[in-house]
């Protein structure tokens, strides 16, 4: 006994034993990350609070895509942290660029003017080659064929809550393709006119939109005009054989032509929360109450004591944004019929 060390440490045998493994199946999936290598200690972060909330039981496997090659520091750091397999993949050109019916002239004055105006981002190519990859490449890449399921992470979010079940499989068993934990209103002078192209989409292609879709969630006028409600989309887990479907690809094709990736400022999240209004039944749609989460500047933090206190969550429930005036979160459980969790009339402001 006296031999014996005051603690295992991680290279000692047996240390693995040490952290429990969830027991169960796991689903065909992977958290996925667009990266810079600049990026690495933000996303160092993020990656401990999946790990330590999530997926140290879970072990699922992490894809890393970046337009640039990663360097060795980011994949020895990101290795080192994620449980699973991680894999790193380089964007072809073709998926990080200006595509060639862009008028490079046109696109150049709208930055000039956005910057003027002071929109943010509103200068940037690369933002817009981001938000354009991240509405109809990301699903698409080679190591993302092999899955069904993702989970996107970005650099810098929190995680305050145990997750002591697995996300992916209540997708899967619940018949869910896509999810959120935030939604608010978009700035209308990235989007002018998303809509109108929307409409356009909708005309051509009658046979994409569901039945049971959540216009109600997009549109105060019956789709008349769109009221800029939009899921976050830094936090997503969802099908991705749904965004390989031909009515996503159909859509994200249709709005890549009208060019507004880049004569306006579309972001992902109008683009993939538009889609999931009208591509979707309502009931395929999911809001994860209990996976407490932050992205500068917001954060989701349960409604309800006795969930945070069953899921050691060290978020403050005054910061909770889902029932403030800027969150789009009321209506969206008011157009699907569900129950405000109890304690939400104290979160308001
Ligand atoms: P914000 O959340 O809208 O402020 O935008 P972020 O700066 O967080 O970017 C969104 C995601 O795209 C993050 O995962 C970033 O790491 C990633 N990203 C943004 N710009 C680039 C880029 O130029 N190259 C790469 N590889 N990733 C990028
Ligand atoms: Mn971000």
């Amino acid at each position: 006994l006296k031999e014996a060390p005051m603690a295992l440490t991680p290279t000692d045998p047996g240390w693995d034993d040490l952290v429990s493994i969830a027991p169960g199946p796991r689903m065909n999936a992977t958290f996925v990350s667009l990266a810079r290598n600049s990026d690495i200690w933000e996303i160092a972060r993020s990656i401990r609070q999946v790990e330590d909330r999530f997926n140290r039981r879970y072990n699922y496997d992490w894809v890393f895509l970046n337009d640039k090659p990663f360097d060795a520091t980011f994949k020895k750091v990101t290795t080192s942290l994620v449980s699973g397999t991680t894999h790193y993949g380089e964007i072809p050109k073709e998926h990080w660029s200006f595509p060639d019916f862009i008028d490079q002239d046109k696109a150049k004055k709208v930055r000039e003017d956005m910057a003027e105006r002071k929109i943010i981002y509103g200068d940037s190519v690369s933002y817009r080659h981001m938000c354009r990859f991240e509405s109809g490449f990301f699903f698409r890449q080679p190591l993302m064929q092999n899955y069904e399921w993702y989970w996107r992470v970005e650099p810098s979010i929190e995680l305050f809550c145990d997750i002591h079940y697995d996300p992916f499989r209540y997708m899967a068993e619940n018949k869910k393709k896509y999810s959120f934990v935030l939604s608010l209103y978009e700035y209308v002078e990235t989007i002018p006119t998303l809509w109108d192209s929307t409409k356009k989409f909708m005309k051509n292609h009658p046979e994409h939109i569901a039945e049971d879709n959540s216009m109600e969630f997009l549109s105060d006028d019956g789709g008349d005009t769109y009221n800029h409600c939009h899921f976050w989309s830094n936090f997503e887990v969802g099908n991705l054989n749904w965004l390989r479907s031909d009515a996503y690809v159909d859509f994200f094709e249709s709005l890549d032509r009208d060019g507004g990736f880049f004569y306006e400022r579309w972001g992902d999240a109008p683009v993939h929360s538009i889609a999931a209004g009208l591509l979707l039944n309502k009931d395929e749609i999911h809001f994860f109450n209990d996976i407490a989460y932050y992205h500068v500047p917001f954060t989701h933090c349960p409604t309800g004591e006795k969930t945070r206190i069953e899921r050691h969550c060290h978020c403050n429930p005054k910061d909770n944004f889902d029932w403030k005036g800027y969150s789009c979160t009321s209506r969206y459980f008011e157009l699907n019929g569900l129950e405000k969790p109890e304690g939400y009339e104290n979160q308001q402001e």
